[in-house]
């Protein structure tokens, strides 16, 4: 078991934690970074990414997160990996705890934990993820273009990923377990308003269906809630926007939470209740989830751990 002690520590190695780190590693602070079990978070998930600034051509999620990690290793960042287990925020410095029974210990902590979507846990939704199953129609809604796809969910996400995929694909069906949808009244007008969306009420997916060669999908079978009748939705694409849920289990009663278990910060700020810890990306925002938002609030993040550390020192 290893103890390290350093200015700086950066818990999750997406787009916020990696460049929190490259700013980090730039004020001297030789920041430590824990990968945490997804080494380059959300994105490595993903073929093709065409919203990051920067690349005339798309680029494939894990190659982007491998070149950043390069990025803030060169500039002085160490990339650990070990996931934290256990984070102890009542009194400085700060000493958190590794699956691997390491401890690091810090000034300061940026929280960049992300948020993972949440999944209906259903067969054939893990067969074909990336091969029809997404939850990310802004990722992926352009390989779908000019066909059928379904989006499941009556949320606010869920309404905005259909109108979205509405301008891509040939036919959208959404589809939402109760017979009203949770989204906004201005969302629902224009769900309602478009002609190239349809809504399925009262529908409970049960099952996604596919080939095997290809491995591809082609629809969602559902169970009507109010009749029990069984029905199989044809699509090639399906959107699950049921809601996402913040990794943010090891901070539970210690820094400050929403309901939803995102984090709450001081307005147009990093610091979240406890003096000393900060927090970026996914993990403090259900609103805005894309890389650059992530990448943009993980160096408001560290340099307002640099200001923090900083001002302790004088
Ligand atoms: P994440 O990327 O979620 O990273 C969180 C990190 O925290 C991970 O490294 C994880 O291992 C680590 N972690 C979690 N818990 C612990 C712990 N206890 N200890 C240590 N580490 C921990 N956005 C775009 O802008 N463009 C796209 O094309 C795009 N495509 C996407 C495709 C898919 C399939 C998905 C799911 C999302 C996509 N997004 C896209 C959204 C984007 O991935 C996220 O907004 C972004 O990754 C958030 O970055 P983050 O650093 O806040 O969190
Ligand atoms: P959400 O508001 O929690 O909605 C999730 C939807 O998924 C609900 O309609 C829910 O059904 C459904 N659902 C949940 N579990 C399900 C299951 N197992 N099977 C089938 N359906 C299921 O989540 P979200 O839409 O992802 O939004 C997340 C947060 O971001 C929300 O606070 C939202 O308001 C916010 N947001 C705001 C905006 C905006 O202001 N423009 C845009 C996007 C997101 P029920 O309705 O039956 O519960």
């Amino acid at each position: 078991m290893a103890q390290y002690r350093t200015k700086v520590l950066i818990i999750g190695s997406g787009p916020a934690g990696l460049t929190a780190a490259i700013y980090a590693a730039r004020a001297n602070f030789n920041p430590l970074v824990i990968a945490g079990m997804q080494a380059g978070g959300q994105l490595i998930t993903t073929p093709d990414i065409e919203n990051f600034p920067g690349f005339e051509e798309k680029i494939g999620g894990a190659v982007l997160m491998e070149r950043i990690q390069k990025q803030a290793e060169r500039t002085g960042a160490t990339v650990i990996y070990d996931t934290i287990v256990k984070a102890d925020l009542s009194k400085r410095p700060f000493v958190c705890t590794g699956d691997s029974g390491d401890v690091y210990v810090s000034d300061a902590v940026i929280v960049a934990t992300g948020a993972s979507p949440r999944w209906l846990d259903i067969d054939g939704e893990f067969k074909y993820r990336g091969f029809g199953v997404s939850a990310c129609a802004t990722c992926d809604g352009f390989f779908f273009r000019k066909k059928p796809v379904c989006v499941i969910g009556g949320g606010n996400v869920a309404a905005e990923e259909a109108l979205y995929l509405a301008n891509i694909a040939s036919k959208v069906t959404l589809i939402h377990r109760r017979d009203e949808l949770r989204a906004e009244k201005v969302l629902q007008d224009a769900l309602f308003a478009n002609p190239n969306i349809t809504t399925v009420f009262d529908a409970v997916p049960v099952e996604f269906v596919g080939t095997d060669m290809p491995l591809a999908l082609t629809g969602v079978k559902v169970k009507n809630q109010k009749t029990g009748e069984i029905s199989v939705i044809p699509c090639e694409g399906a959107f699950v926007a049921i809601g996402y849920r913040p990794n943010t289990e090891i901070f539970a009663g210690q820094l400050e939470m929403y309901e939803s278990k995102f984090l709450k910060t001081k307005p147009d700020s990093a610091a979240t209740n406890i003096p000393g810890v900060f927090c970026a990306g996914d993990v403090k925002s259900p609103l805005y989830q894309q890389a650059i938002i992530a990448a943009g609030s993980g160096c408001i993040a560290a340099l307002e751990a640099e200001a923090f550390i900083n001002e302790e020192k004088a």
